[in-house]
């Protein structure tokens, strides 16, 4: 299929804003990318347009019931002045597992690579220049049939939209605070949480606005049944760094299994160190952080890349990690991943486009 380009003309474009300061996805580029599906054409009308709102039907399907799914990934502008995507394969191999889930069409992914691709050099003077600074690239795909019927929609659209980000760490490499929460759960075995479905984002927000009245910046999520298993944190997956062992809960079900999770397994196993994915309890975690054996805990995730941890609260008392300082396996694993996305380290496993 082949894409069509309907362009604003070069003297109709906004001027690009000073790529500063920027409040995550607010701002928006001067194109996105549209197809849409039905039963009988299939995916059709590939095409990128002018940025601008969408039509949509009252009774459209994914304003009732979130009949929708969503990826993330980043363009980077590397040190050598070339574009760079980061395993961007994976976030289209991941779109088509929440497809699956959601009773939802797949995609066809080498298109949408494609579209990506088109798209980011179409809007490329977004990219900001600045080390850390990126295009964050937002593809979505919403049912949108009118009907109050609960059923999967018989006609959808898929969507990509771009948004300049900021460095994350403007304020240097500097550890969070987490809220354990036993209260509130993200997800359940048998439901969405494995992928990127809007209703788990939806879900979500009580827990991590309770974690920010109290002064936490996110919530590190347990499991459903026990609530005793670590899954994840805000919306990060979660790794341990015990004595002699580097350790993220294994992928259960309930847990969205992150590129940039999955960029730290390969990258600490080419190092030598020993990784393992498998059941952590709170209580393991807690005990470590006690006695000095968890020697560092950080997020990871395609916006911060590597987040560090500072301390839990966990049932009204606080354990600090690392004393409130972060480690040298963060620091080196964000140097790393950061190193291979800007183009200043060598890309060994092939991971950039
Ligand atoms: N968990 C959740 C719930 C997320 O939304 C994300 C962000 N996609 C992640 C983990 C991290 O995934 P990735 O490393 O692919 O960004």
């Amino acid at each position: 299929m082949e894409i069509e380009l309907h362009l604003v003309p070069e003297e109709k474009r906004r001027p690009v804003p000073e790529l500063k300061n920027l409040v995550f996805g607010r701002l928006f580029t001067e194109h996105m990318f549209v197809m849409e599906y039905d039963c009988r054409r299939g995916w059709h009308s590939p095409r990128i347009v002018p940025y601008g709102p969408v039509t949509l039907d009252p009774a459209a399907i994914v304003l009732h019931y979130a009949q929708t799914i969503f990826e993330g990934l980043k363009a980077y502008w590397g040190v050598d002045g070339k574009i760079r995507l980061f395993r961007p394969w994976e976030n289209l191999k991941r779109l088509n597992r929440g497809a699956d889930r959601m009773c939802m069409p797949r995609v066809d992914e080498e298109l949408v690579l494609e579209a990506i691709k088109k798209l980011v050099l179409i809007d490329q003077a977004w990219i900001p220049r600045e080390k850390g600074a990126a295009l964050y690239i937002r593809p979505f795909m919403f049912g949108d049939e009118p009907t109050l019927g609960v059923k999967p929609s018989h006609t959808y659209t898929f969507m990509i939209i771009l948004s300049p980000v900021s460095a994350y760490y403007q304020e240097g490499f500097n550890p969070v605070k987490i809220y354990v929460t036993d209260e509130f759960v993200r997800a359940a075995p048998g439901g969405t949480g494995e992928v990127k479905a809007g209703g788990n984002y939806a879900a979500s927000l009580k827990a991590a606005e309770v974690a920010k009245a109290k002064g936490y910046t996110q919530v590190l999520w347990l499991d459903a049944v026990e609530r005793r298993y670590v899954e994840e944190v805000g919306t990060m997956n979660i790794f341990f760094y015990f004595e002699d062992e580097l350790t993220t809960p294994a992928l259960s079900g309930s847990i969205l299994p992150g590129i940039t999770r999955d960029s730290v397994l390969k990258l600490a196993h080419s190092w030598g160190l020993p990784v393992s994915e498998r059941r952590i309890s709170i209580e393991e975690v807690i005990e470590g952080a006690e006695s000095g054996r968890l020697k560092e805990c950080f997020g990871t995730g395609t916006a911060a890349v590597i987040s560090p941890v500072g301390a839990l609260a966990y049932r009204g008392r606080e354990y600090v990690i690392n004393d409130g300082k972060t480690g040298p396996l963060a620091r080196r694993l964000f140097e790393e991943l950061t190193g291979i996305q800007y183009g200043e380290r060598p890309d060994p496993f092939g991971w950039t486009l």
